[in-house]
């Protein structure tokens, strides 16, 4: 028989998440969680999705990414899933930044692993924490095919007048200034799900996908091809967030700086930390935040109603971008679940054939779904991502045999 399971490891600072996938029905057979690695109080979590079986949970000191990957191969071996079963045919990582090099998923060979080391700069808190997944994956199966699959490869389609910024061209280039975008593997995900939704191939509809969930991003995609997203450089542009602010005018750092004595590290941790909806109310989490507006919380309702205008804005901006637009696909924690921002996010756009039906709207579900009126000129669309399966399926596309 031949191997058909993918493990999928998501390696953070501090937290491994993993996924062990059979690419034969894409079932998942187990997941789990390692978090606070390097604390005393680290915790496994560990789901044995195939027997059904109970969630275990262990408390203690994991010291490093080393030992968090062993503990993972403990739990999966007690399920009979370990990683020395040679059903098991690929590992894949999520890997942050891939720059301009990486516009595929790719099989990790020294070479690869040295570009990404190579992109640290562009994504210092993340690539240093997936390379550190990765070689102790390696270690760990040295036999192994592993796989990277990178956030912004789906972007690298994005023409050069999306892709810029207008900076002095020579200092952009020497310090690779130019918009990556983010969460492409979700927007890959959902852009295609979408087009099967409505019944056509990829390459024959134009789709916005708007993932909101803690960190949220926009993109416009042509023909299964992105041509515009809203992150740019780093994960902090565009749209408002949990806790980044999305746009500011740049000059706001500077009058920080010069005007408020604040350090770049403290601009940096108020823009990405302290901002978004954190920063407008206290709350980032969109279900205190509507059950604060429902209680009359002016706070609350202010912070949504600037999350939803620069949602609007962006829908308004790669409608035009687009020029015709099939579907816009809500996905992610708010994307999918939350009814009042979808419906708020079209609200008035009638113009631009956009509506929700509110009776659609209003059923939750985990499957792909049209919540627009039946007559809707552009389908207004709720698609669950599946980051972790769509990682397991570009790295089992490219290693079965
Ligand atoms: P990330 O992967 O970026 O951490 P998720 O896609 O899991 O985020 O989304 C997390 C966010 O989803 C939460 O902060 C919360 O605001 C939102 N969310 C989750 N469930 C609901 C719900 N039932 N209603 C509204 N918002 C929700």
């Amino acid at each position: 028989m031949s191997a058909t399971r993918v493990l999928v490891l998501n390696s953070g600072s501090s937290s491994v998440k993993y996924q062990l996938l059979d690419m034969r029905d894409s079932s998942r057979l187990a997941a789990g969680l390692v978090e606070r690695i390097g604390e005393e109080t680290s915790r496994i979590r560990h789901t044995p999705l195939a027997s059904g079986g109970e969630t275990r949970e262990s408390v203690g000191p994991v010291a490093d990414h080393e030992a968090a990957l062993k503990a993972v191969a403990e739990e999966l071996s007690r399920d009979g899933l370990g990683l020395d079963s040679p059903e098991l045919a690929a590992i894949g990582h999520r890997v942050v930044h891939g720059g301009r090099t990486f516009t595929e998923p790719t099989v990790i060979d020294d070479t690869v692993l040295a570009e990404i080391e190579r992109l640290i700069p562009l994504a210092p808190l993340h690539n240093p924490a997936n390379l550190t997944g990765i070689r102790t994956a390696r270690a760990l199966r040295p036999d192994l095919p592993q796989v990277a699959v990178f956030d912004t490869a789906f972007h690298t389609t994005m023409p050069e007048p999306a892709a810029r910024y207008a900076l002095d061209v020579a200092t952009a280039d020497e310090h690779r200034i130019r918009r990556y975008g983010f969460h492409g593997t979700s927007h890959a995900y959902v852009s295609r799900a979408t087009a099967r939704l409505l019944g056509k191939a990829p390459e024959d509809v134009n789709v916005i996908v708007l993932h909101l969930g803690n960190g949220a991003s926009a993109s416009a995609v042509r023909g299964g091809r992105c041509v515009d997203t809203s992150m740019g450089l780093t994960p902090l542009e565009g749209l408002v967030m949990g806790t980044r602010s999305g746009d500011v005018d740049p000059a706001v750092i500077f009058h920080l700086a010069r005007v408020g004595g604040m350090s770049i590290d403290e601009i940096d941790t108020l823009l990405n930390k302290k901002s978004g909806l954190i920063g407008l109310c206290g709350d980032n989490d969109m279900r205190e935040i509507r059950r604060r507006i429902d209680a009359a919380d002016e706070e609350a309702k202010l912070a949504f109603d600037i999350y939803i205008h620069r949602l609007k804005k962006y829908i308004g901006a790669y409608c035009a971008v687009l020029g015709r637009v099939d579907a816009i696909a809500f996905t992610a924690g708010v994307g999918e679940n939350a009814s009042e921002v979808r419906e708020a996010a079209v609200a008035g756009l009638e113009t631009l054939g956009l509506a929700v039906d509110g009776a659609l709207n209003a059923v939750r579900g985990d499957e792909p779904r049209l919540v627009s009126p039946a007559d809707a000129r552009v389908k207004v669309a709720v698609v669950p991502t599946d980051e972790e399966l769509e990682i397991a399926a570009q790295a089992y596309a490219l290693v079965k045999k």
